[in-house]
Order: C-alpha cells, then structure tokens, then sequence
C-alpha cells in the first residue's frame, strides 16, 4: 500500500491532522514542530495525544514525520545561532517521544561563507549532543537543493555529516524530489543510476522518506522552488517510476507542494491511481 501524506497545519493538534489526512485520502502527515520561523512550541496536550494515538490504529497511520523549523542553522559560523538549534532540536525530540517510533527532519544547515568542511564540522557537533541512545524517534538529514551555501547539496556531503555522527542508527535521509532535481540528479530520465549512486555513497538502508514535489526549474538550478505534481520540470511519468521504484515503494511519501487541501487531495488520489500494489 502506498503510504502517502501531506504538509498540514500543527496549529490544531495531533488528532486533528489525523482526522484531516483521513479526508484526503492520506494515511500520514507531515507538520512543523513549531512555528517555521523558530519560536516556542505548544505545549504537549496527552488528552490530544492520546486520542491521536487511538485514531492513528484505526486509520492505519503508522508513521509520520515533524519537520525541524528551516530556520535552525546547525552550521553557522555564529556560536549562538548554533545553540538556538541544539537546544530546539532536543527540544522537539523530547516532545517527540509523546508519539514514538516517528521521524523527525531538518535542514542541514548553510555554511554561510566559512566553507563546508566548518559547515559539517558543526553540525557533526550537535548532532553529537542530541542524539540519545533513549530516543525512538530517527533523525533525518533533508538532501537540499545547494541554494546559497546549503549543505546537503549533494550525497558525499550528506555522507559526511552520518560518518562523524556516534549514534548512526539514529540518523537517517530524506530525499525531495524538488530539491535533488535542483541540486543536479537526473531522476527523470535516470532514476536507477542516481538511487545507485545514493545506494553506494550513503546506503539506500539510510533512505526513510521521500519529499514528493515536483520543481519550478530545470535540472541543476539550484533553485529549491516547489510545484504541484505535473505541473513542473519533473512530471507525472517521472513521479510514476518514483513511487512505484522497488528501492522507494514501501517509503512514506509527503507532498510539500504549494497547495489547498482539495488541492492535496487530488494529488493524492494521483499517486493512488499510479500506485502499483504488489
Ligand atoms: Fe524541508
Ligand atoms: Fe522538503
Ligand atoms: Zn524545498
């Protein structure tokens, strides 16, 4: 079954986004930990939480993912920017662990003129500090288009960032779609050769999530713009081989595409329909 979800709004609650997933046809989700910007989170509500967890069994929720805020930068030169994200980030795995067994995402982070190496350096750093052996939750590193000084622009520098960290198992990748085009992967016409390529540099056991966007720009724009499926550079014959990819199929798959709820829903419905069961 194809396990597929979007972005919704957190501002109402763990049941709540359950409830709207059931709506559209999705059997996950996706939502900001807290405000994007960065900011206080809300305050854990178990009554929510416990309702969520009730709901989730009946309607076959079995995985979902909370995205880090993407103004953390783990990366920066300035030694205050990079506590603000450590402490977020423990921050948002403590809370996590009210619904266990997730994942959680986030950027990697812009090095910001001091180059890679320091960028990776730093990140290492605090992934080091929040990563505990407790925690259930897997942490994922987002592959990023390589706008301005992203990190994550490629596989080797994602590569990077998992061979310094201690606690492995806890860490993982999340491929966009949008991004990884932008970045310069031809997974259009040659999908085997990049997941071959990810499958030596990093190891396709680290793949846990797929952003599912189609992109504004063409290959290698470095651009990080994304479309509704269909309606980009990427297209639904490409979205087709994506989802139906026997290294990608049993992924959870989230839209991150600039759209309503009908909208979402329609995507949905899409996918399904291209969706081979085996
Ligand atoms: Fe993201
Ligand atoms: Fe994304
Ligand atoms: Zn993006």
């Amino acid at each position: 079954m194809l396990t597929i979800g979007c972005h919704l709004s957190a501002a109402k609650g763990y049941t709540h986004m359950a409830e709207e997933s059931k709506l559209i046809g999705a059997n996950t989700f996706q939502f900001f930990t807290r405000n994007p910007r960065g900011g206080k989170a809300k305050e854990i509500d178990e009554q929510d939480i416990q309702k969520f967890l009730e709901r989730a069994r009946t309607y076959d929720i079995h995985i979902i993912l909370a995205h880090a805020p993407y103004t953390l930068n783990c990366a920066s030169a300035d030694k205050s920017i990079r506590e603000f994200a450590k402490n977020t980030m423990k921050d948002d795995l403590k809370r996590l662990e009210y619904t266990p067994n997730n994942l959680y995402n986030f950027h990697p982070g812009s090095h910001v003129g001091q180059g890679v190496e320091v960028g990776i350096k730093n990140i290492i750093e605090i992934l080091n500090e929040v990563l505990t052996q407790e925690q259930t939750t897997t942490v994922l590193l987002e592959t990023m288009a390589g706008k301005g000084s992203e990190i994550g622009r490629n596989f080797e520098e994602l590569k990077q960032i998992i061979e310094g960290v201690n606690l492995k198992e806890k860490l993982g990748v999340c491929l966009d779609t949008c991004h990884v085009n932008d970045a310069g992967y031809d997974i259009i016409h040659d999908l085997d050769g990049v997941l071959q390529k990810f499958d030596t540099i990093i190891g396709l056991d680290k793949l846990k999530a797929i952003h599912i966007n189609d992109s504004m720009n063409i290959i290698g724009a470095h651009k990080d713009r994304h479309q509704k499926i269909g309606e980009g550079t990427i297209g639904t014959e490409a979205f087709a081989r994506i989802i139906n990819h026997p290294s990608l199929k049993n992924l959870p798959f989230f839209l991150e595409t600039p759209n309503t709820l009908e909208g979402y829903a329609k995507e949905i419905a899409l996918l399904k329909k291209l969706y081979k069961e085996e």
